[in-house]
C-alpha cells in the first residue's frame, strides 16, 4: 500500500466542476475501523447533492464524496472483530468513497456474496436498502397494493421495482425515455408511464382502474408534488424519498383529510443507526439477493480521473440503474 492515493477532492460548493482529482495521503484505520480498497463505488443523486452543499446534513469542505462502495479490506483497526484481511465487502455511510481507498467504522461494512462482481456489491446498499425501509418499514406495503415509481429507471427506482415486485405490489413505474421505460418493465413493472406525457393523473387513474395508487415514491418534487398527490388513492401514503427538480413543493395539509392520506419522509441515514431496522432489513434483502430474484442494475462506468463527467451525466438524466466510478 503507498503512503498517498487518487482521490476526487471538492473544496468549496459546486457541481461537476469543483471535482478535483488529488493526490491525498491514505487514511489509516483507528479504533474499531477498517481501511479498504475501493473497487468500485456508487455515485448516488444525494452525493451531487452533497457536493453542491445541498444536503440533509451540512457539508464541511474539503471533502471527499462517495457514500458507498465495494472494495477488499486492506488493514483493521484495533478492537475489529469478525473481519479479515483480504476479505471482499461493501461499505454505506459517510463520505470518502471517491478515492483509492476509504475508512470506515466496521458497523459500516456489509457482507458481498461470491457471485456478485465489485461494480454490483458498490450499486447496492444505498438504493436497496432505501428501496426496503421506504416501501416496508415506513409505507408498511401490502401484497397487491399498487405502487408509484418515480424514476424508476435510475438507481433507486430499479432497485425499488425489484423489492416492490418481491413484496408482491403491483409497480406503475414512470421514466422520462421509452429506452428506460423498456428497462422498467424488464424488472416487472406493470404498467409503465412517460413522465413527460399530458394528463398523468388521468393516465395513473385508468392505469389502476380508478383506485389510484396506494404508496407514492416521491423524488423529484417541485411543481410535480401537487399532481403526485391526486395520483394517491383512499389511505395511500405518499412518500417523501428526493427533491431531484432541486424545487420547493408545497402541500395543503387539510387536502389530506378526505381521503385519510399520509406524506412521509424517508431518509436512509437515520436508519443505518437502528441495529434492530438494519437486521430485519439485512435478513430480507440478503435472500433476495443469494437468489438471484434481485439484482442490481449497473449502470455506466466511469474512472475515478472522469467524476465531473459521471456527475454531468446524472445530472442529464442520461442514467439508467446505478452509475459506478472506479479507481
Ligand atoms: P437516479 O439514478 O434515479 O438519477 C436521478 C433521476 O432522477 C434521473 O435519471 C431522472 O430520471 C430523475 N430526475 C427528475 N428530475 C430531475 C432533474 N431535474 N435532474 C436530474 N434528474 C432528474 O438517482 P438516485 O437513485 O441516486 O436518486 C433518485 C432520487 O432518490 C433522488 O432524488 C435522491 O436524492 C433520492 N434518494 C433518497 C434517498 C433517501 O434516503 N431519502 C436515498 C437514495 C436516493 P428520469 O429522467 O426518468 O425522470
Amino acid at each position: 500500500m503507498l503512503c498517498t492515493m487518487k482521490a476526487i477532492q471538492v473544496h468549496r460548493a459546486g457541481g461537476p466542476e469543483v471535482l478535483q482529482l488529488s493526490d491525498l495521503p491514505t487514511p489509516s484505520p483507528g479504533p474499531g475501523q477498517v481501511l479498504i480498497r475501493v473497487k468500485a463505488a456508487g455515485l448516488n443523486f444525494a452525493d451531487i447533492l452533497y457536493v453542491a452543499g445541498e444536503y440533509l446534513v451540512r457539508t464541511r469542505y474539503p471533502t471527499v464524496p462517495g457514500m458507498e462502495f465495494a472494495g477488499i479490506i486492506e488493514a483493521l483497526g484495533e478492537e475489529v472483530a469478525g473481519l479479515q484481511v483480504g476479505q471482499r465487502v461493501a461499505a454505506l455511510g459517510g463520505s470518502g468513497a471517491f478515492a483509492e481507498y476509504a475508512v470506515v467504522h466496521a458497523r459500516s461494512v456489509l457482507p458481498v456474496l461470491p457471485s456478485m462482481s465489485a461494480a454490483e456489491a458498490a450499486a447496492f446498499p444505498v438504493s436497496y436498502f432505501t428501496a426496503y425501509f421506504a416501501l416496508q418499514t415506513q409505507a408498511r406495503a401490502q401484497p397487491g397494493e399498487w405502487v408509484l415509481i418515480q424514476a424508476a429507471a435510475g438507481a433507486l427506482g430499479t432497485a425499488s421495482i425489484q423489492i416492490a415486485k418481491a413484496l408482491g405490489l403491483r409497480v406503475v413505474a414512470l421514466a422520462s425515455s421509452e429506452e428506460k421505460l423498456a428497462l422498467c418493465r424488464s424488472l416487472g413493472a406493470d404498467v409503465t408511464l412517460l413522465n413527460t406525457q399530458d394528463n398523468l393523473v388521468d393516465a395513473v387513474k385508468n392505469a389502476t382502474e380508478g383506485h389510484g395508487v396506494d404508496i407514492l415514491m416521491e423524488v423529484v418534487g417541485g411543481a410535480g408534488f401537487a399532481q403526485s398527490l391526486k395520483m394517491l388513492a383512499y389511505r395511500g401514503r405518499l412518500l417523501v424519498i428526493g427533491s431531484a427538480s432541486r424545487e420547493l413543493a408545497q402541500i395543503y395539509p387539510v387536502g389530506l383529510m378526505k381521503g385519510n392520506q399520509s406524506v412521509m419522509g424517508v431518509w436512509l441515514t437515520p436508519f443505518l443507526s437502528d441495529p434492530a431496522l438494519m437486521q430485519a432489513a439485512t435478513a430480507f434483502l440478503m435472500p433476495l439477493l443469494a437468489s438471484g430474484k434481485v439484482k442490481p442494475v449497473v449502470g455506466e462506468r466511469f474512472k475515478l480521473e472522469e467524476a465531473a463527467r459521471a456527475f454531468d451525466f446524472v445530472l442529464s438524466r442520461k442514467n439508467t440503474g446505478k452509475v459506478i466510478l472506479e479507481p
